[in-house]
């Protein structure tokens, strides 16, 4: 019987290989070889038979704390200058895509400041009330004038009686903006100059959205050990390594210091704190810094590869985690954030499922690195805190 048995399998093995590979191949007894393939081209496809959840809409609705409605092209490295352009997106775009998603309110991140900032919250916040929320940003050029401090500061008084709901900061400060604004020695994050900006923020009740660093292999070299090697690849002036760029570590504590010389400013470190691969080095900052909490904005890539870990921080900072994408507009150079219903459908399949092992973006993978991610499938009480309390909190709107 054992030795029947034997014989079956063996002429089962003949079989398959022979229905596999051609005639002659088999023939030969030798495996087909590929030949070298180029990194870009190997799209490899998991054979995993696993659950696909679809999550059409969020469970509770949703306030997005993370997007660029309206922006300003920069004409050099993030720093404002003459010769710059706005653009505006079509608010009645926008809220069909809200609508079919479940999303409440978005904060658009990039409203800018005079006029820019007129238009943009005449367009989204006026139009379309308790739907859009719109933040302003510092404008730097006028960093040489001797009294900037306090023309910032104003800046910041001026621009919440226009309607700003907050301030954004981008990584111009900590990275590109210099003593002579294009040139000289990099600005520091806690500059003095600034003080009297985050403490107008403080007293406006405008909470600081914050961006002063990016993912940490953006700091190492752009090599066959770097794990974002293609994405800096595509974008070869996304790499802070080298030059005369502040480390990582220096842009952190510059921004701790920040944190710690204003404690009645609210701030959000975006991006998961700007350090979503290190999450004791986020809780160690969120344990310190009571002003502080985090969006989750384009880092779902990070937060999913470790799910055990995230679901912990999660855990123990479910009143300080908000919702955001960093939604931009179709043709923008980062494709895994393009606003629209897949975008929202892979973060809420994140945040509700214990799915395995789905891709992060829409974009072909890999756009940030070459891995899959696993749901969380927060509870009830968590999602909603996420979703849009925690937000509501930090905005000082009701939902
Ligand atoms: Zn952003």
């Amino acid at each position: 019987m054992k030795h029947n048995r034997r014989q079956w399998l063996g002429a089962l093995g003949a079989g398959a290989a022979a229905g596999a590979f051609p005639q002659n191949v088999a023939a030969q007894g030798e495996a087909p070889k590929a030949g070298p393939l180029d990194i870009s081209d190997y799209q490899p496809k998991s054979m995993l038979r696993i659950k696909e959840t679809k999550v059409a809409r969020s469970r509770y609705p949703v306030i997005d704390v993370h997007s660029h409605l309206s922006w300003t092209r920069k004409s050099q490295n993030g720093v404002s200058l003459a010769g710059e352009r706005r653009f505006v997106w079509p608010a009645e775009r926008v809220l069909q895509t809200m609508d079919r998603k479940n999303i409440r309110a978005m904060v658009n991140l990039t409203g800018g400041y005079d006029s820019g900032l007129e238009e943009a919250i005449a367009k989204f916040d006026k139009a379309h009330p308790g739907r859009f929320y719109t933040f302003t940003e510092p404008s730097y050029s006028r960093l040489l004038e001797p009294n900037y401090p306090q023309l910032q500061a104003d800046a910041i008084a001026q621009a919440h009686r226009a309607g700003a709901r907050g301030l954004k900061i981008l990584k111009t400060l900590g990275l590109y903006l210099r003593e002579n604004i294009t040139s000289g020695k990099l600005v520091a994050i806690d500059d003095r100059r600034f003080d009297p900006m985050w403490d107008a923020c403080g007293q406006l009740n405008l909470p600081v959205a914050i961006h002063i660093a990016d993912p940490v292999a953006f700091f190492t070299p752009t090599d066959r050990f770097n794990e974002r090697f293609e994405e800096l690849n595509r974008h070869p002036d996304w790499s802070f390594h080298g030059l005369d760029f502040p480390s990582l570590a220096a842009l952190l504590e510059a921004r701790n210091r920040v944190f710690a010389r204003h404690p009645k400013t609210q701030f959000i470190g975006l991006h998961v704190g700007h350090m979503a691969e290190d999450l004791d080095n986020v809780s160690e900052a969120l344990d310190r810094y009571p002003n502080m909490s985090v969006d989750i904005a384009a880092r779902i890539g990070e937060l999913g590869r470790q799910p055990r870990r995230a679901r912990q921080f999660f855990d123990r900072y479910q009143d300080r985690i908000l919702f955001g994408t960093d939604a931009v507009p179709e043709g923008h150079e980062t494709p895994q954030q393009i606003f629209g219903d897949e975008l929202y459908e892979i973060y809420y399949r994140f945040l509700e499922t214990d799915d395995e092992y789905f891709d992060y973006a829409p974009a072909p993978i890999p756009p940030q690195g070459r891995w899959r991610i696993y749901g969380l499938r927060l509870p009830d009480e968590i999602l909603r805190k996420v979703y849009n309390a925690n937000a509501a909190k930090v905005l000082r709107i009701d939902i």
